[in-house]
């Protein structure tokens, strides 16, 4: 595989730096975020200032192009990988012979500043119009220090952590000279199968879009600034939504479903004022999205008004050959009338479209559109005033991984955890008891960062036995058995531990491995069962059929639950997993997703009660895989199932398993207990743009400090089209002293209650709302209103 060779050459060339000074975010995490707004993406006017013209930019480029050939027009759309550049020798590199002649519009995933200025050098010193390469990457969830996943980040429901991630992930690219980010990930997505569920944000189009917004924001605030990237919104459109969970298969809907529920947080990020798309792999209306002009066009363009370029995924276009639309010439010269500005890696347009221009089926208008836009985030970049802009060797050696970078990690980390279970307060871990850590995903760093963490060094990242050592404190002591391997099958193993994340396997028979573990639980207070799945079992091209935990970690549970200790599960995953069973039987359980850099030291921060957990699902987790895809805004059906029943002869249900989820979306424990009042409505009957208010008084009825996610559904009880049973309309992250209580407002205006009628209308109808509030998607507390026009 090219790509992945390309990634893991990438980071075994990681570069190690001193850290020379501390830097502070802006933004820094210290309060508890309040999101709530009314305009959560598709319903957003399209913000102006990435559509107006900017006459001096137009003239520059105008100016520019008028001297450039048909040629290096082309060169303008192509974007290779970085190939075989390496420190001090990108002259002598496969790519720099293209980068003279002008045929390199942009590399991506080559790191250091080093690199990039020689290649830099080469684009502005021996191109014949020296005009600056764009240098992008896949910062996904950080730089190199690296934050949770999107899946686990999202669980925050606080937009200033989101947005704090992305500015210090744009802080460090940027002064390691990447002036271009292949993020955020927007895709929603409802089954677990998907690998890549990890790298989006949720289920919820409301919290997506909210999401959306704030990575953007996080990236880019002023271009006149070194330390703001240009973001890429991707992967546009619905690659979420792959049937059967498999990557890159076939997506199929609905105009009504995919403008309600799917485009809204790519809206966002446009709205947002995001600098760039990217197409994605699967096809739409039977159309891939690279050569979709309904989606690349109609749509983005002209109905949202964006005025950035489109890149196409990797190989994108040449892979409408085996989608079947035709050869490569064929399927380029689609592209490009699609909407499609740049080429990623497959060379499609380099080396087709000059032969479509002189057979008359594209236009010379056309390339120039695509070129112009690329120029023009070089831009807007500020690249040809200083090509060099992000090629600062102080800032590389003083602004990377710094100390407050992790520490901001490390907070963030904390609030995303998410808290299933905690039955007889087996959680917080007591400092001075004896602790047995046990489990394939106890003592290993490398898998810590989580997919896509292309920039990180693996072996800087903390596990989980290092960040209890050192938050534990002297008192405690620690027993440490891996006790089972993460499969038993060894081939698996190969696949999930891919990009150099190591899985240190053990050799010796199954049942030797468990009794060591065996032996460390019999001397302990209580266990520690650090379980689930490696980083490289979700991402790219990583879906499971089998959503349960390894059948070498089940036998391990036997064997710990067995011993009578209780047992805490610290559950690894980069999606939602069916662990009906382990809900059922172990008493308590922190879901830590994959935390980044800091990710020991931060769930031993809330393992130990430094930290009280308040992360919340932001997707909804199956008790078994059948059920998926399971969401918690779904459609009533005619025949639903009444509330609280589980079979009824006739109704939409299965004969083997309830409707329920094992948790719902919005779900999440805390060390202490949050306590709703009633739903108070300021009236029952209103009229046009008049606002209605839901307040409920929330108390923290338990005994500790915490923060609590109050959430806002709406249900349109009556439509033109069927409607969901409930819909997010708004969050408040509240924190709470023991004792305290607060009383928290929502206010609800027409604009929330809008939605894309059959003829893609967005607008609100008459009629009743049913408006809840509660602490998850499930338990609310409601009340029913009447609005008419
Ligand atoms: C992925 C993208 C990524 C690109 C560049 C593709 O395979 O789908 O998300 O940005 O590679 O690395």
């Amino acid at each position: 595989m090219k790509k992945a060779h390309a990634l893991f050459t990438l980071m075994l060339a990681t570069t190690t730096f001193l850290q020379l000074s501390a830097q502070t975010p802006a933004g820094a995490h210290t309060t508890p975020a309040t999101a709530r707004t009314t305009d959560p993406g598709m319903n957003a006017p399209t913000r102006q200032s990435t559509t107006t013209a900017d006459p001096a930019m137009n003239a520059f480029i105008s100016d520019l192009m008028g001297k450039m050939t048909l040629d290096e027009k082309l060169g303008q759309l192509n974007l290779p990988g970085a190939g075989d550049i390496t420190t001090g020798q990108a002259g002598n590199s496969n790519i720099a012979g293209k980068i003279k002649e002008g045929k390199v519009g942009g590399l991506f995933n080559i790191k250091s500043v080093a690199k990039i200025k020689d290649v830099q050098k080469i684009a502005v010193e021996q191109s014949r119009l020296k005009i600056p390469l764009l240098f992008g990457m896949d910062v996904i969830h950080g730089y190199e220090t690296v934050f949770p996943i999107p899946l686990g980040l999202s669980c925050s429901w606080d937009m200033n952590a989101v947005e704090t991630s992305a500015r210090v992930a744009a802080t460090e690219a940027s002064a390691d000279g990447i002036c271009w980010t292949f993020s955020p990930m927007v895709d929603i997505a409802r089954d677990p199968r998907w690998g890549r569920i990890a790298e989006g944000n949720c289920e919820d189009p409301y919290l997506g879009s909210m999401i959306a917004r704030a990575m953007v924001k996080g990236y880019q605030r002023d271009f006149s600034s070194n330390t703001d990237i240009m973001a890429c919104v991707k992967h546009y459109a619905l690659y979420g939504a792959a049937e059967a969970g498999r990557d890159y298969n076939t997506t199929d809907m609905s105009r009504v479903r995919m403008f309600n529920e799917y485009l809204p947080p790519y809206k966002a990020a446009v709205d947002a004022g995001v600098g760039s798309v990217m197409a994605s792999f699967n096809e739409v209306d039977g159309i891939p999205a690279t050569a979709n002009k309904f989606l690349q066009t109609d749509v983005l363009r002209t109905r949202w008004g964006f005025k950035g370029f489109v890149v196409t995924d990797y190989t994108g276009i040449n892979e409408m050959i085996d989608h079947g639309l035709g050869d490569l010439q064929t399927v380029s010269a689609l592209a490009l009338k699609a909407g499609i500005d740049m080429d990623m890696v497959g060379e499609g347009f380099l080396t087709t479209l000059k032969r479509s221009l002189s057979e008359g089926k594209i236009t010379l208008a056309q390339i120039g559109a695509a070129c112009r836009r690329v120029l023009e985030a070089k831009y807007k970049l500020g690249l040809f005033k200083d090509p060099y802009k992000y090629c600062d060797e102080k800032r590389a050696a003083s602004e990377i991984f710094t100390a407050a970078n992790r520490e901001t990690a490390r907070k963030i980390a904390a609030d995303c955890f998410v808290l299933l279970k905690n039955q007889g307060n087996v959680l917080p871990l007591k400092r001075g008891s004896t602790i047995a850590l046990v489990g394939p995903l106890a003592d290993n760093k490398e898998n810590m960062p989580g997919t896509w963490s292309v920039a990180a060094d693996f072996s800087k990242a903390i596990g989980l036995l290092q960040g209890m050592k050192d938050v534990a404190g002297d008192q405690t002591k620690i027993i440490y058995a891996q006790g089972s391997n993460l499969s038993e099958d060894s081939l698996f193993e190969v696949r999930a531990g891919m990009f150099g994340k190591a899985l240190h396997r053990d050799s010796r028979p199954a049942a030797q491995i468990i009794q060591e573990a065996v032996q460390a639980a019999s001397q302990a207070d209580v266990i520690v069962a650090a379980l689930g799945e490696s980083a490289e079992m979700t991402g790219e091209s990583s879906s499971r059929s089998d959503i349960e935990l390894p059948k070498s970690q089940q036998r391990l549970i036997d064997a710990l639950l067995e011993t009578g200790k209780p047992v805490v599960l610290v559950l690894f995953t980069g999606r939602p997993l069916a662990i009906k069973w382990e809900n059922e039987h172990m008493p308590a359980i922190l879901n830590v997703w994959f935390g980044g850099s800091e990710a020991g030291h931060a769930i031993a921060d809330v393992l130990f009660g430094d930290v009280n957990p308040s992360g919340k699902l932001s997707t909804t987790w199956p008790q078994t895989i059948g059920q998926v895809p399971l969401y918690y805004n779904h459609k009533n059906t005619g025949r639903p199932l009444a509330e609280g029943a589980w079979f009824q002869k006739f109704r939409s249900n299965y004969l083997d398993v309830s409707n329920d989820p094992l948790y719902p979306f919005g779900y999440g424990l805390s060390y202490t207990h949050f306590n709703y009042g009633d739903l108070t409505l300021s009236s029952k009957s209103l009229k046009g743009n008049q606002k209605l208010t839901a307040s409920v008084t929330v108390t923290n009825d338990g005994s500790r400090e915490g923060k609590e996610v109050v959430q806002l559904y709406i249900r349109d009880v009556v439509g033109s089209i069927t409607r969901p049973v409930k819909e997010l309309k708004g969050f408040q992250k509240i924190s709470l002293k023991a004792g305290e209580a607060k009383t928290v407002t929502f206010t609800i205006t027409p604009e929330d209650l809008k939605f894309y009628n059959s003829d893609l209308k967005f607008d609100w109808e008459s009629g009743e709302f049913d408006i809840m509030v509660g602490g998850n998607s499930r338990d609310t507390k409601s009340g029913r209103v009447n609005w008419v026009k």
